[in-house]
């Protein structure tokens, strides 16, 4: 007798896995130093790449063993140049189809967005300042992705702010982040800045989600915010100022790691299911699906092999080794 699907992608932990962020592309309009290196990665030729109808076939895949939540991400997932034609191709899906972008080039998709169903928009936007925008992201584009996160938040759309916190750049930043969700219904994440291949990674150089929390009680005042509720699943701890439009969220996976409650696996642009954001283990499913196989074995297995932690990274000493983050691909190249 065939299984129930959903009950294929549960991990040796219980962990049920239903969500699943896409990678459209390893390249992207930005440069952003926590994410990529200096000097750039190694762009391959398309043929490595998944193609339109590959993407939808390895995302119908996955529907079928259970996934019912799908993000889009990369490098910048509106660079890639049938961008609008996987994004309709996949909200044929009975999925919640959600997308992670720089929003440069956001307002160019925003009807597209509409005719796929596609409603949840998640902005990376680390500065309020243009000038410190184009040194984080090393382009010069600040205006365009305000514009575009206005835009996004007239036409309706839910609309959260991604801002990974670094100290000395843009740690002062944070209660001015905070400000704006007073009047404006807009999410506002703050990031814990984490390790990846090339990324010239220090825990000197991040800030932890409990300072960002004291931070906000001195500004504010105790009784200023309070605590807001969290999803199910949720990598955020939610809160509101009193009388706020939006919410504050703190995503602590350094210092208080979520993986418990993870339900998330990984595929990146070339193909490969990663069953952990930190983990280095890959599994090939694009060289098998053009071979004409079965992947489903191949995906439950990638599933039973995730580890408890951090893809093994499990103690301060293990996240602050090197060798370990080289293992693993930069930001940019897995799909955040
Ligand atoms: N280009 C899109 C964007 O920037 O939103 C999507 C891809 S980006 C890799 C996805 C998310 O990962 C962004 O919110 C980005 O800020 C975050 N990110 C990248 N490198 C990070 C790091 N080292 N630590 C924490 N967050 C990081
Ligand atoms: Fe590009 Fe996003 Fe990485 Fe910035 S965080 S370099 S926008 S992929």
């Amino acid at each position: 007798m065939a299984r129930a699907a959903h009950t294929e992608l549960i991990d040796r932990f219980g962990r049920r896995h239903d969500y699943l962020r896409i990678s459209l592309t390893e390249r992207c309009n930005l440069r952003c130093t926590y994410c990529m290196p200096g000097e750039g990665i190694v762009l391959r030729p398309r043929s490595h790449f998944m193609r339109t109808h590959e993407v939808q076939a390895l995302a119908a895949t996955f529907v079928e063993l259970g996934v019912r939540k799908i993000r889009l991400t990369g490098g910048e997932p509106l660079v890639r140049r049938d961008a609008a034609e996987v994004i309709r191709g996949l909200g044929r899906l009975p999925v919640e189809l959600a997308i992670t972008t720089n929003g440069v080039l956001l307002d160019r998709f925003l009807d597209t967005f509409e005719e796929a169903g596609l409603r949840a928009v998640n902005i990376s936007l680390d500065s309020l300042r243009a000038d410190r925008m184009a040194a984080i992201s090393r382009r010069n584009h600040f205006q365009r992705t305000m514009d575009n996160i206005g835009l996004a938040r007239r036409r309706g759309f839910q609309v959260k702010v991604n801002m990974v916190v670094m100290r000395g750049v843009n740690d002062d930043e944070v209660t001015d982040f905070i400000e704006w969700t007073r009047e404006e219904p807009l999410h506002v994440r703050f990031i814990e800045f984490m390790p990846f291949n090339g990324n010239r990674w220090e825990w000197g150089r991040g800030v932890s989600a409990g300072e960002i929390l004291a931070r906000a009680t001195e500004h504010f005042g105790a009784e200023g915010f309070r605590r807001a509720d969290d999803r199910p699943h949720d990598t955020a701890r939610h809160y509101r100022l009193a009388g706020g439009a939006g919410t504050f969220a703190v995503i602590s996976s350094v210092t208080e790691p979520f993986c418990g409650t993870c339900n998330r696996i990984r595929l990146t642009a070339d193909g490969k299911l990663k069953n952990c954001l930190f983990g280095r283990h890959e599994t090939d499913l694009l060289t098998p699906l053009r071979a004409g196989e079965d992947i489903r074995p191949l995906i439950t297995g990638a599933v039973l092999r995730k580890e408890a932690m951090r893809g093994g990274m499990d103690t301060p000493g293990k996240l602050a080794d090197g060798t370990l983050h080289a293992a693993n691909r930069s930001m940019v190249a897995i799909g955040g």
